[in-house]
């Protein structure tokens, strides 16, 4: 949970941070700005600031925001009858993004302490770099001392189906007084 106070200070911090990007977004658009703290109630470890410009039943394009070193926990996306499960790119616009997938370890990554995490091969990622991600396959990221900005285009978003490897996540966001 997170108090109301957190939660809009977290919307103004994400919007003035996609405000040092220069992607054009309207005011009604940084309006949408969702906070998740995924239900670990530690916002500034552990979470995402993220706005969904498009979310159609074929596509979703959104821009996720993280503050410095926050960590976007550890999840996959699963198959649903004939839908082999969201694939996704990650296209970083600002700051550093440290991505971690399934694959040969990378040595001497740092994991975090807050939640658990499995996949341990890195992908760094800077500004116009992007990686690729198959359906089903576990990731988790996180951004670098400046915060990051992220594009993520992907098929069809089932965020509510999503798999964490964390059992305490939950994807709703409970904002207290
Ligand atoms: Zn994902």
């Amino acid at each position: 949970m997170i108090t109301q106070m957190a939660y809009r200070e977290a919307k103004q911090r994400a919007a003035d941070l996609l405000g040092q990007t220069g992607v054009s977004l309207t005011q009604d658009e940084l309006a949408q700005i969702a906070v998740a703290d995924f239900g670990l109630g530690d916002l500034e470890k552990v979470g995402a600031q993220i706005l969904t410009l498009l979310d159609s039943p074929e596509i979703a394009a959104k821009l996720i925001v993280l503050f410095p070193w926050q960590v976007l926990p550890e999840h996959r996306h699963p198959p649903l009858g004939s839908y082999p499960g969201k694939a996704e790119a990650l296209r970083c616009e600002f700051g550093t993004v440290y991505l971690y997938v399934e694959g040969v370890p990378t040595p001497g990554i740092q994991v975090p302490d807050c939640t658990p995490t499995t996949a341990r091969h890195e992908v760094i990622l800077t500004p116009g770099q992007q990686a690729t991600l198959a359906p089903n396959t576990f990731h988790w990221f996180r951004a670098g001392a400046h915060g990051a900005v992220i594009w993520s285009f992907s098929s069809r978003a089932t965020d509510v189906a999503d798999v964490f490897t964390d059992p305490v996540v939950r994807r709703d966001t409970v904002v207290g007084e």
